[in-house]
């Protein structure tokens, strides 16, 4: 099948690189012209665990090919995927959809007349999105006098950043949301290959589907950091509790690891939109909203754990900072907790040298320029009077801890992602702070 997809970011690039990787043909198209320089030379804008790989496999085989042009998708795809970012307003919580709509403006101004053109929503958008879409790429028709079949579905993407090429290939499910059934049997026999469930409904209830899903799994995380947190209060095991109320099938293990809450791109702002969608549907969530503030509160506990511990003295301390990414194996820094973390430390006058194994470039542009940066995780304690663990790498789980306690000026760390056992640092001789667990 010939496909486009618009916006190749962390979901279109992926999106793309695997739809090509499945056998068809692929036009990736961005409005970033440096982003379609290096796809076009098989550089990967992002980081993400095989995608490179996959993109030079693909560009020459010529699956894939990259440009700016809208109207050269257009022209050769009937199927139009829709990948752009739908950031928060930070105004009002809700969805910017400007990025959607000016895509749905250019596809009004390019369709022409006898072409059949299926727009595939892939961005996370508000329910009721893909409807407008619709209607709005048909008013411009018909103000332009053309006479073509333009119809718009709800695909909402499940992936994970870190894992994104392995969960696009082996999804949970494929969620489609259309009433035209010609657009539904072409995805579904576009997906089919995945052999994964597909689920059919209607735009609406697509759209939502991503939003509560989203919004369960923040939940989760909320959840176990709360309980983490009463479990410091009475003296439990946060890894314990987790394990036992893991085993319940109906409960399942995943996303019950205590620590200083979620970021990222996907988490932080989908929580905020639906509570704002369900505001405008007549529906306060209590629920989500405690999500949300827990969450934000996670971050500030942590650093007001570093914080006591120094008696508020933390002028002209010097911090080695482990981990930047807003999880393991991606360089994204959208809304990671780091940001909030090193920024209180330097608040407090103290210094920080960082270290992440990926994200130290897109680091830079979001951290403040005091932060200093070391080439491996040795050099950033070297000296330091505590490491702060924020990202939960495999490369901080085999670190040589007995290095670490000779590097650094006294053996103190702060574990936001509780990666080691109490017992084994307390015998180590540190200082070992984490979450939900006792301190030594
Ligand atoms: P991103 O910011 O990484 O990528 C968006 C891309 O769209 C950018 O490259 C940008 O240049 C491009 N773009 C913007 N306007 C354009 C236009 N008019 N024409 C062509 N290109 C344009 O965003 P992302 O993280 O890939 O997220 C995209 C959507 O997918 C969002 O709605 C997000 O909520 C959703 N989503 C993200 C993830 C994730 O893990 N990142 C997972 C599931 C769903």
């Amino acid at each position: 099948m010939k496909i486009a997809v618009i916006g190749t970011g962390y979901v279109g690039l992926v999106t793309g690189v695997c739809f090509a990787d499945l056998g068809n043909e692929v036009i990736g198209v961005d409005s970033d012209e440096s982003k379609i320089r290096s796809l076009r030379a098989g550089q990967s804008p992002i980081y993400e665990p095989g995608l490179v790989e996959l993109l030079s496999s693909n560009i020459r085989r010529r699956r894939i090919v990259f440009t700016t042009s809208l109207q050269d998708a257009v022209n050769r795809c009937e199927i139009l995927f829709i990948a752009v970012g739908t950031p928060q307003d930070k105004r009002t919580g809700e969805a910017d959809l400007s990025f959607v709509w000016e895509v749905a403006r250019q596809l009004g101004n390019t369709i022409r007349t006898g072409q059949t053109r299926r727009i595939v929503v892939k961005s996370t958008v508000p329910v009721g999105t893909t409807e407008s879409l619709e209607s709005r790429i048909r008013s411009r028709l018909k103000a332009r006098r053309v006479r073509a079949a333009v119809t718009a579905a709800s695909n909402p993407e499940f992936l994970r950043e870190g894992s994104a090429v392995r969960d696009f290939m082996e999804p949970d499910r494929v969620v489609i949301g259309t009433g035209d059934s010609k657009t539904r049997a072409l995805l579904v026999s576009l997906y089919k290959p995945l052999g994964a469930p597909i689920l059919s409904t209607d735009p609406r209830s697509s759209e939502m589907i991503k939003y509560a899903s989203n919004a369960l799994l923040a939940a989760k995380i909320s959840f176990i950091n709360e309980i983490a947190n009463v479990c410091e209060g009475i003296g439990a095991n946060i890894i314990d509790v987790a394990s036992g109320v893991g085993m319940d099938k109906r409960i399942g293990a995943h996303f019950l690891s205590a620590g200083i809450g979620y970021g990222g791109s996907c988490f932080p702002k989908d929580t905020e939109a639906l509570v704002y969608i369900a505001g405008k549907g007549g529906v306060r969530s209590q629920i989500l909203e405690s999500v949300v503030a827990v969450n934000k509160s996670q971050r500030r506990r942590f650093l007001d754990k570093i914080i006591r511990f120094y008696k508020g003295r933390l002028a002209g301390r010097r911090f080695g900072v482990m981990g930047l990414a807003f999880k393991p194996n991606t360089d994204d820094m959208r809304e990671a907790p780091s940001i909030d973390i090193i920024r209180g430390l330097l608040k407090k006058g103290a210094e920080v040298v960082a270290y992440d194994p990926v994200a130290m470039d897109a680091a830079r542009r979001v951290l403040p320029s005091a932060v200093r940066y070391a080439q491996d995780p040795y050099r950033a304690v070297d000296g330091a009077a505590a490491a702060v663990i924020l990202t939960e790498w495999n490369e901080f789980k085999e670190l040589d801890l007995s290095k670490v306690k000779r590097l650094l000026a006294r053996p103190v760390i702060f574990d936001g992602r509780n990666i080691f056992p109490v017992e084994d640092m307390e015998q180590m001789g540190f200082r070992y702070i984490s979450i939900g667990r006792r301190a030594v």
